[in-house]
C-alpha cells in the first residue's frame, strides 16, 4: 500500500526525484565517484551548479531584473541576513507578524539598532493576514517583510500584496514553486529554504533585485558582516564561496528538473489549487473546524481541528491505517495539520480527502 507522506518540512519528494536519487547515489556523473565525494572545483559539479542556477531561474520565473544565488543556510538565517543588505543603523525597516516564522524574523528585526515599523500584528492567534489594502506604510522605510504561506497556522496570501510603494522582502520557504504572482517590480528580495517546495534541507534560494545586491556591497561592508555572509560574494563565487552543500543542491537540482517537465510553477500552481480544492471540500462539509478566515487558507497547510480533542486524536490514529503519516497539528497549536507541497501527489491529496469524509460519515453529523 502507497505510502502519504504530509510532513510540514522536510516533505516529500516525488517518487520519480526519489528514484532518480537512489540510482544515481554510488556513481553520480558515470566515472565511479557519487555527488557525496565529488569535488565542489570540479567540471562535473561546476556544471551541476550552473544547470541548477539556470533552472532556479526558469522553474521560478525569475526575470533579468533579479539575480540567483544558492546559499549554504536555512531560511532563519536570513531573517537576519536580509536586515544587515537591507538597511543602516537608524534605518526603518517595516514587517507583518503573521505566524511562528514571521514573528522570529520580527525578533531578528527588532534586536536591531534599526527603527522598527510594525504595518500588521496578528498575534496572538494569527486566524488572518489582515487587509493589505488598509496598510500604512512609511514611506521611508527600506523594505516590508512578508511570510507569504504561514506553515504553522496555515494561512496564505490569496494573492500577493503588489500595490505597495516600499520594496517587498518575501519569506517564500513554504511557497516558492508553487505560485505565479510574485510582483518582481516591487520586490526587493525572496528568500526560501528548499526542503518544502523544491529539494531536501541544507540549501536554500535568493532572489535580490540586481540593483539592491550590487548596492549591499556597500551596506555590508558598513555594516560590518562577514564577508562569507554577503550575498553579494557569494553570488560573485556563483554560489560557491565555501565548500556548497553539495548533495542538497544535486537533489533540488533533481527536484527542479521534475518540475520544469512537469511544466514549472504555473503547472504546479494549479496542482497545489487542486489538492487544498479536494481538503477544503471536504473541510466545508460541516463536521471539521477550519483554524483561519476563509480568504487566507494555505494551498500548503491545512490546519484544522475536530469537534473534541478525543476526535482529533483518534482522526490522527485512524489515519495511520490508511498510511497516512505526519498530520498532527503543531505543538502549540494542536488538532491536525496536513501539509502538502510539489512533491505531494494529487493521488495522496484525493486519498487524504476521502478518509476525511468517510471519518465524518463514520463518526460525524
Ligand atoms: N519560514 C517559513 C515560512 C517556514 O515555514 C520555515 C520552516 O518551516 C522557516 C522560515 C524556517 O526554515 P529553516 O528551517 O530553513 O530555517
Amino acid at each position: 500500500m502507497a505510502t502519504h507522506y504530509f510532513s510540514p518540512g522536510p516533505a516529500s519528494l516525488p517518487g520519480q526525484v526519489r528514484e532518480r536519487i537512489h540510482r544515481e547515489l554510488l556513481d553520480t556523473f558515470g566515472f565511479g565517484v557519487s555527488i557525496m565525494e565529488i569535488s565542489h572545483r570540479s567540471k562535473q559539479y561546476d556544471e551541476l551548479n550552473a544547470e541548477t542556477l539556470q533552472l532556479i531561474r526558469k522553474v521560478f520565473q525569475v526575470p533579468d531584473t533579479h539575480s540567483v544565488l544558492i546559499t549554504p543556510f536555512g531560511a532563519q538565517q536570513h531573517f537576519s541576513l536580509v536586515v544587515h543588505h537591507l538597511s543602516a543603523p537608524g534605518d526603518t525597516i517595516a514587517y507583518t507578524d503573521t505566524g511562528i516564522w514571521a514573528h522570529l524574523a520580527v525578533e531578528e528585526a527588532k534586536a536591531t539598532d534599526r527603527k522598527f515599523a510594525m504595518i500588521y500584528d496578528g498575534q496572538p492567534h494569527c486566524l488572518s493576514l489582515g487587509n493589505p489594502k488598509e496598510w500604512v506604510l512609511p514611506k521611508e522605510a527600506r523594505y516590508l517583510h512578508l511570510t507569504v504561506n504561514n506553515t504553522v497556522y496555515g494561512t496564505e496570501y490569496a494573492r500577493i500584496p503588489d500595490h505597495f510603494e516600499v520594496p517587498l522582502v518575501l519569506d517564500m520557504t513554504s511557497a516558492l514553486g508553487a505560485r505565479t504572482d510574485i510582483p518582481w517590480d516591487k520586490t526587493a528580495l525572496v528568500y526560501a529554504s528548499a526542503q518544502k517546495n523544491f529539494g531536501i534541507a541544507g540549501a536554500s534560494v535568493v532572489l535580490i533585485r540586481n540593483d539592491i545586491l550590487e548596492a549591499s556591497k556597500a551596506i555590508t561592508k558598513r555594516n560590518q558582516l562577514g564577508n562569507a555572509l554577503s550575498y553579494h560574494s557569494i553570488f560573485a563565487a556563483k554560489s560557491a564561496l565555501n565548500t556548497p552543500p553539495v548533495f542538497a543542491i544535486y537533489a533540488m537540482n533533481r527536484m527542479l528538473q521534475w518540475m520544469d517537465a512537469l511544466g514549472g510553477t504555473p503547472a504546479l500552481e494549479k496542482l497545489a489549487l487542486e489538492k487544498a480544492k479536494a481538503v477544503y471540500t471536504e473541510l466545508d462539509a460541516g463536521f471539521y473546524i477550519p483554524r483561519c478566515v476563509k480568504e487566507n487558507r494555505s494551498r500548503h497547510n491545512f490546519v484544522f481541528k475536530l469537534p473534541t480533542p478525543e476526535l482529533d486524536e483518534k482522526f490522527i490514529k485512524e489515519a495511520l491505517d490508511h498510511h497516512i503519516y505526519e498530520i498532527k497539528g503543531y505543538r502549540n497549536v494542536g488538532g491536525v495539520r496536513c501539509s502538502m507541497y510539489n512533491g505531494v501527489s494529487l493521488e495522496s491529496a484525493l486519498v487524504f480527502a476521502e478518509f476525511m469524509r468517510d471519518f465524518r460519515k463514520r463518526t460525524g453529523v
